[in-house]
């Protein structure tokens, strides 16, 4: 096959993947990226300067999912290894059971639910110096890309892009620019109808902050693994990483001000410090960067097609430009790979028909990331009715009380069960743990799980046989809680 002509909007993690996979599959790859990005000599000269305002994310906590793992590895074998090499820490299964789990004993396949544990710019430092070194890939930074080139027809045809100083043709276009891109103005620039969107409110703030651990000894839990835990009032988790590192989290709702006042260090020890269940790690750890603060996130699922008809051809979209879900699911990178080895797929099956691609790869993604992005939309409506039911009770929250949760959860004598049924119930059963970590990792899809008659009759007896349900995580006491939070400047 003769390659084509593509031009990559956004050097993120999606953007070089999708350079990566493409230029191995004999296209010609221009990365066009707004950044000054130059490649970081160490795993903490990458993390010193992670921070970019266009890509926030790049600094907060991430674990690299079960599904995500796999794919690296079969598809992008020197990255995995690389990453590997620079630190990043294999989560197997026996570092990721709860309390209640402790005896589970091993089988064969547990490799496939192991997790990558690494901060996120060391993923970008491996990638970035992958990208540079490929034959067939051109790398610009500082170069902003702010319109398409089309001709005209309906739907437009793409057939480059606008830069402040010129443009640069290409056969295929790819949007990897995030989720703050600019996509939706420069299609309407160039008359074609709108992207068709679907948003669901995640309703957190992320609030970060990195550490390393001051040595092996007297740790409160397994530092390979990651610990989120979902309180009353926020979610607190801690994140093992890469190199001895270690990124505490705190993610109130985004609404509930009080929780402003964490960007202060000393407010974030000083709440974290309240987490029963997780301030033992404050004793180990020693704080290596300032509190990065994230809000603004949403689930949200773009395409590019509307009822079979393409809004544009000679365009596509990857990574958070096609799906965003809650972070604390951690399944951003898992999706921006599934979306760029489809892309490859659909460029190897149709590459000079970009009608035919247009409608392959919005079928894989209502294939492979609308799943994901339903289940998402499902189970934070259920959580955020139920945190902001607790804030209205205690007064934190003003006006009238929030609306139930729609639809309500079905009734459990139904043949279906709910992600929180499934978690509860594998925190009693080794089966079912496994079950909920496919789901998790992005390795089964979520509604087939759910409704699959022998998931619901194991689920169904653990509930009769744990009729007192899930302990609980032990709250903050709440007077500690509101000190913690009094203490800032
Ligand atoms: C708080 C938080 C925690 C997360 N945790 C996890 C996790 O644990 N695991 C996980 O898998 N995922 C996680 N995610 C999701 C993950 O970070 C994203 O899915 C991933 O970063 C998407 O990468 P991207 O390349 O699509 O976008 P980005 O990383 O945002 O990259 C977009 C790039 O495009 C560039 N750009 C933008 N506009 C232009 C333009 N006009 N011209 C040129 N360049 C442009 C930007 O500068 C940027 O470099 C998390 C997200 C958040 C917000």
């Amino acid at each position: 096959m003769d390659g084509v002509d593509v031009v990559i909007v956004g050097a993120g993690a999606a953007g070089l993947m999708t350079a990566l996979l493409t230029a191995r599959a004999g296209h010609r790859v221009t990365v066009l990226e707004r950044e000054p990005l130059r490649p970081a000599a160490t795993v903490e000269e990458a993390a010193g300067r992670a921070f970019r305002p266009t890509a926030p994310q790049i600094v907060q906590p991430h674990v690299l999912l079960a599904r995500y793992r796999l794919l690296l590895r079969e598809h992008l074998p020197d990255v995995y290894a690389g990453l590997v090499g620079d630190g990043a820490v294999e989560s197997r299964l026996e570092a990721q059971l709860p309390p209640t789990l402790r005896d589970l004993a091993p089988e064969p396949a547990d490799d496939r639910y192991t997790m990558l544990l690494t901060r996120r710019s060391t993923l970008d430092r491996v990638l970035d110096a992958r990208v540079r070194a490929e034959p067939g890939i051109t790398l610009h930074t500082g170069a902003t890309v702010r319109g398409l080139r089309t001709e005209g027809g309906a739907p437009p045809r793409v057939t480059g892009v606008r830069l402040g100083d010129g443009e640069l043709a290409a056969d295929v276009v790819v949007d990897a620019s995030g989720r703050r891109s600019r996509i939706d103005a420069w299609l309407t620039a160039t008359g074609a109808r709108p992207r068709p969107v679907v948003v669901a409110d995640c309703g957190l703030a992320y609030y970060s902050r990195h550490y390393r651990l001051r040595g092996p000894d007297g740790l409160p839990g397994r530092a390979d693994n990651r610990t989120i835990l979902p309180l009353d009032e926020f979610v607190a988790g801690m994140w093992g990483a890469d190199n001895g590192t270690v990124v505490l989290g705190l993610c109130p709702l985004a609404e509930d001000h009080r929780f402003r006042v964490l960007r202060d260090p000393a407010v974030f020890t000083a709440v974290f410090d309240t987490v029963p269940g997780l301030r033992g790690w404050l004793d180990v750890l020693e704080p290596i960067s300032d509190v990065f603060p994230m809000g603004g996130l949403h689930n949200t699922l773009h395409r590019l097609v509307d009822h079979a008809r393409p809004v544009a051809l000679g365009i596509h979209a990857v990574g958070d430009g096609v799906c965003t879900t809650n972070p604390t699911l951690a399944r951003g990178l898992g999706v921006a790979l599934r979306t760029a080895l489809d892309l490859v797929e659909v460029l190897d099956a149709h590459p000079r028909d970009p009608f035919a691609r247009a409608l392959a790869h919005d079928a894989a993604i209502t294939e492979g990331v609308e799943p994901f992005y339903l289940d998402q939309a499902r189970t934070d409506a259920a959580r955020l009715a139920r945190v902001r039911g607790v804030l209205h009770e205690r007064g934190v929250l003003d006006g009238p009380p929030p609306a139930p949760a729609a639809p309500p959860p079905p009734a459990p004598s139904t043949g279906r069960v709910g992600f929180d049924e499934l978690s509860a119930a594998a925190l009693f059963d080794a089966a079912l743990f496994r079950t909920a970590t496919s789901v998790r990792g992005m390795l089964a899809r979520p509604e087939e799980v759910y409704t699959d008659p022998a998931v619901v009759a194991r689920v169904r007896a653990v509930q009769a046989a744990h009729r007192d349900g899930v302990p609980a995580p032990a709250q903050p006491d709440p007077d500690r809680l509101a000190t913690a939070l009094a203490c800032g400047a």
